[in-house]
């Protein structure tokens, strides 16, 4: 434990597996109190973390169904307090032309990539604005800086993280909330790695920084993004992915 987030709840969503994970990892080792958020079972992380002598929850939630965010932020609210921290982790990234693509595939992708942050932040930010802290970090992709095909409805939905970070920073930044995107490279997942492991090679060719990207690779911006010492960065995308996309 390092501490610097003792006194913390921090939500994490989609932290049963992949990036998440170790979003929750690295939070629970600084010291915070994490709720995973996510709809598959997050025992597994949750018993990691307890038995390095951190504290996290499962809270078994669909995040594309406001009363389930609802019902979930009652459970954090009474299992570990109020949130001072958001992560907006969850999302889909599914390959797919756009001339096969139906209205169907088009909103499942924005029901979890976009609309399920309208639900967390409106769930969350309550908390956060009456104690004075908070701070909302949401996952976009180096993606919409890159030409790739087949992922319109996923560079649409990551472009409107950007968006919504920056319009809802500057609403918030008056109840000491800050809000950040942070956008990561192709990142060894089960869910990636599950895909050709050439993508893995072609990535790394092209970033400055010549390896893939791991999940701990992100949790070192996320901590600083969530941290006292980031009080005055706000509606900003750092983007962590080797040194890809300049901006
Ligand atoms: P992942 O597929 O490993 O994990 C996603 C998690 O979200 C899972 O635990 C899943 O159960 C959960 N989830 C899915 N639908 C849900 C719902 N309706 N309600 C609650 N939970 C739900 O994902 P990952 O690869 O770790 O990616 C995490 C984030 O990073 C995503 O937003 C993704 O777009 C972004 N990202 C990933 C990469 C990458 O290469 N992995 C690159 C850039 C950006």
């Amino acid at each position: 434990m390092t501490g610097g987030f003792a006194g913390r709840t921090a939500v994490v969503t989609g932290g049963a597996g992949g990036i998440g994970a170790a979003f929750v990892r690295r939070l629970a080792t600084d010291g915070a109190a994490v709720a995973i958020l996510d709809l598959a079972d997050a025992t597994e992380v949750v018993d990691e973390v307890e038995e390095a002598g951190g504290k996290a929850i499962s809270v078994i939630c669909d995040l594309t169904d406001p009363d389930s965010v609802r019902a979930a932020q009652r459970k954090v609210r009474t299992r570990v307090g109020p949130a001072h921290i958001l992560v907006n982790n969850a999302g889909v990234y599914p390959h797919q032309p756009f001339d096969t693509l139906t209205f169907d595939d088009w909103r499942k992708v924005f029901s979890l990539n976009i609309d399920a942050l309208f639900h967390t932040c409106q769930a969350f930010l309550p908390d956060m604005r009456a104690d004075g802290w908070g701070r909302i970090v949401n996952i976009t992709s180096n993606s919409v800086g890159l030409v790739f095909p087949g992922v319109t409805h996923y560079v649409a939905s990551k472009m409107a993280v950007i968006g919504f970070t920056r319009a809802l920073a500057t609403e918030v930044a008056g109840d000491g909330v800050t809000v950040n995107a942070l956008a990561p490279s192709l990142v060894r997942t089960p869910t990636t790695e599950s895909g050709p492991e050439e993508a893995f090679e072609a990535m790394a060719q092209m970033q400055a920084i010549k390896r893939s990207q791991v999940p701990e690779d992100l949790a070192g911006a996320l901590a600083f993004l969530v941290s006292d010492d980031a009080a005055f960065v706000t509606a900003q995308t750092l983007t962590a992915d080797g040194g890809l996309v300049r901006s």
